[in-house]
């Protein structure tokens, strides 16, 4: 059931997630378009997540913003008011103003090789936030090697963890380990059935990503509905491998599994023993913190497997 709306209000709105954004000609959305978001979203009872550029918008827009309950998702640059900042990793490093904010959360879009040689900053930024949400992005590249380096890093987020428990109150939240503890179901990405984004062009799109890469693969308005077709193969319930698998944490990221694998529906190898990887680095964690009085009745199972598409029945 859709749930959420995600609007990006510029063509340069910073992107939160896998796809890049390169684009540096501004297109704001019509404020006719935005009002016709919003509308659409209080008729489907739907959270709306608006995605910011790197500039102030004008009063009239920030005036209809207000007029819906929502979530601000918006760069560094502009982080005052915003519920999601997001950082590039070096312009994170550069930002000497990161301080610890309860409410926020930081998402860090991170390359491999900035992670596996920078994971101690990623540390860094941990003990800074309250939830840290890490994207890598290149997934789709990893390597055999890059696996291996991937566990070592893997190992070294999970033990700061207790490290930063002895210095606050509060667990630090990392997505790719913290996640994992506290799910009992699936909570992958589920871009088209439970989200849609609205682009400033007026039209729905599956994701931002497939806006970005192509204007042209839109998928209804907010006038005329969503036209997503075969819209079911996007469902859990029609991936019938990803239904058996436990790495609940996993984006399960539609548009890389559509440009890795061809189907929506079908994640690469890479993004499943990466999620494995974290899935077994956050088991490791939960035995930690059990020795620590958290988490008594949680259990992750052990598995040898690391991409369920190999498991042998
Ligand atoms: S499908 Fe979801 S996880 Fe993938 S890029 Fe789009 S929003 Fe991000």
């Amino acid at each position: 059931m859709l749930q959420y709306l995600i609007i990006l209000l510029d063509d340069t709105s910073v992107s939160f997630c896998h796809y890049r954004n390169t684009n540096s000609n501004r297109r704001l959305i019509a404020l006719d378009g935005l009002k016709a978001g919003i509308l659409f979203a209080m008729k489907h009872n739907l959270m709306v997540q608006f995605v910011y550029p790197d500039y102030e918008l004008p009063e009239s827009y920030a005036t209809v913003i207000e007029s819906i309950d929502h979530h601000k998702i918006k760069p560094f640059s502009l982080k005052e008011d915003a519920s999601v900042v997001v950082y590039d990793y070096r312009e994170a490093v550069s930002d000497q103003t990161l301080n610890r904010n309860e409410k926020t959360t930081l998402v860090l879009r991170i390359t491999k090789d900035e992670l596996f040689s920078g994971y101690e900053e990623v540390i860094h930024f941990l003990k800074r936030s309250n939830r840290l949400s890490l994207v890598i992005t290149d997934t789709d590249t990893f390597r055999k090697e890059d696996f291996d380096t991937y566990k070592k890093v893997l190992s070294h987020l999970e033990s700061a963890i207790p490290e930063a428990l002895k210095e606050n109150d509060d667990m630090p939240q990392l997505n790719i380990l913290s996640d994992r503890i506290q799910l009992e179901k699936m909570n992958n990405c589920n871009a088209g059935v439970e989200n849609i984004t609205l682009a400033p062009n007026g039209k729905f799109y599956v994701c931002p990503a497939f806006y970005i890469e192509d204007e042209n693969d839109s998928a209804g308005n907010p006038a005329e509905g969503i036209t997503i077709s075969n819209r079911q193969l996007y469902t859990l319930a029609y991936a019938p491998v990803c239904r058996k698998c436990d790495a609940y944490h996993c984006k399960r990221c539609i548009w890389l599994n559509k440009k890795t694998t061809l189907e929506v529906n079908t994640p690469s190898h890479e993004q499943c023993v990466t999620a494995h990887l974290e899935r077994n680095a956050s088991r490791n964690l939960l035995n930690e913190l059990h020795a620590k009085g958290f988490f008594p009745n949680k259990e992750i199972r052990e598995i040898t497997c690391l991409d369920p598409f190999e498991w042998k029945e």
